[in-house]
């Protein structure tokens, strides 16, 4: 269940709260526009690209590629990690970027390439938030 994490916490807003609850239940859940038939992420009450308020939240895949990664060796402060770990942007297949963690892969340069396949895992942190990361797939 919930691991050892000792790092910050995310804390869900009401605009955030559905796509961490989905991330609870493991599911990747994005918000889609009705109008413009769009897939966007941050998550927020209007379409970026057309200002609709007719936007929904709906399941993902959890399937992309990685867009760009980097490999940091510094614990960014209130981090507990102590060894390197690879930080992506992660293209989604619908579309969306978003930015994450690269697991399942050791964080070398030689390992990552971009453009490699990823998809999502899931990591609770604590008994209430589940982190979206994303490994290497087949
Ligand atoms: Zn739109």
């Amino acid at each position: 269940m919930a691991s050892n994490y000792t790092g910050p916490v995310p804390k869900p807003t009401p605009e955030t709260k559905p796509f961490w609850d989905a991330a609870k239940r493991r599911e990747l859940a994005l918000q889609f526009c009705l109008e413009c038939g769009q897939y966007y992420f941050y998550p927020r009450p209007l379409c970026p690209q057309c200002l609709s308020r007719r936007v929904e939240w709906r399941r993902v895949s959890g399937r992309g590629k990685l867009h760009t990664f980097v490999v940091n060796h510094r614990p960014p402060r209130n981090f507990p990690t102590q060894t390197a770990f690879a930080i992506g942007i992660v293209e989604l297949d619908e579309g969306p970027k978003l930015m994450s963690n690269i697991v399942g892969v050791e964080p070398d340069p030689q390992q990552l390439r971009c453009d490699m396949p990823v998809e999502v895992v899931f990591e609770d942190i604590t008994d209430t938030i589940t982190l979206p990361k994303f490994r290497p797939r087949a």
